[in-house]
């Protein structure tokens, strides 16, 4: 039975059994993989406080032959993103802990490693925990993981004419691209303001714990917000759980303007 020890970031977690967990984590060298923490659920366990989505931790890991699930030795946190997570902030920020984790989960390849989007998640992990701004840390996040991906669109060339984005844009409804005013379809587009473009772009440049001097105001970061869902239900063919909740929780705080934005 190989052991594997790798750096790797916590996704979620499921009940197996009477007292284990089944934990799905994202190593840094090998790609996601799922595997048992045997006693996870007992009181005093060896993995209490361990396993909370997004932990970055040093994990190992028995691999056994012709099985899917491995078998988890220990897993030893290294920073976890609820530490910086009060009082005030909890409800909304928890929830896009478990936003961003549900993200990587639908995007890492089982067992084939994508250095990349680990080093993605490990910096949005330091991020949140260096108590970044949630908001502007969300749609960096989306804008980097569809980057990464490959399927974000163009920010600065339009792409039916290929004219510049300088002053703003429209999701096409159906091709969900960037097109410029001009080449705007008369309906069903969502508006892009020149803001939320030049927060992309400048997003495109910058590490997640240095977002703050961006600026990006909440009716434009409603737009991205709004474009980015469309981007990722689209590629997933599906609307994420905790993407959901996430947007109810921010209806609830922001009323009937959000609902206007957001129609
Ligand atoms: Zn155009």
């Amino acid at each position: 039975m190989p052991v594997h020890q790798s750096e790797a970031l916590i996704l979620r977690t499921y009940k197996l059994g009477e007292a284990d967990r089944i934990v799905v984590f994202l190593t840094k060298d090998r790609g996601k993989k799922r595997g048992v923490a045997k006693g996870a659920r007992r009181a005093r366990s060896r993995f209490t406080g361990a396993l909370e989505p997004l932990t970055r931790a040093d994990v190992a890991y028995y691999e056994r032959e012709l099985r899917d699930l491995v078998r988890i030795n220990y897993v030893e946190p290294l920073r976890s993103p609820l530490s910086a997570i009060d009082d005030v902030t909890s409800d909304i920020a928890l929830g896009h802990v478990g936003y961003f984790a549900e993200l990587i989960d639908e995007w890492a390849p089982e067992a084939h490693a994508d250095e990349r989007l680990y080093r993605l998640g490990a910096s949005v992990v330091e991020a949140l925990s260096g108590r970044a701004p949630v908001d502007r840390l969300a749609r960096y996040f989306e804008y980097w993981l569809l980057r990464l991906q490959g399927v974000y669109p163009s920010v600065t060339a339009c792409a039916a004419c290929a004219g510049p984005l300088e002053k703003g844009a429209v999701m096409a409804p159906r091709e969900h691209v960037y097109v410029c005013r001009g080449c705007a379809p008369a309906a069903g587009g969502t508006s892009i303001s020149a803001e939320a473009l030049r927060f992309l772009r400048e997003a495109a440049a910058a590490a997640p714990d240095r977002l703050a001097p961006l600026a990006l105001s909440a009716p434009a970061g409603r737009e991205l917000e709004t474009a980015h869902r469309r981007l990722i239900n689209v590629h997933l063919e599906k609307e994420l759980k905790s993407a959901r909740v996430l947007r109810e929780m921010s209806q609830g705080s922001h009323g009937s303007e959000a609902s206007r934005v957001r129609r």
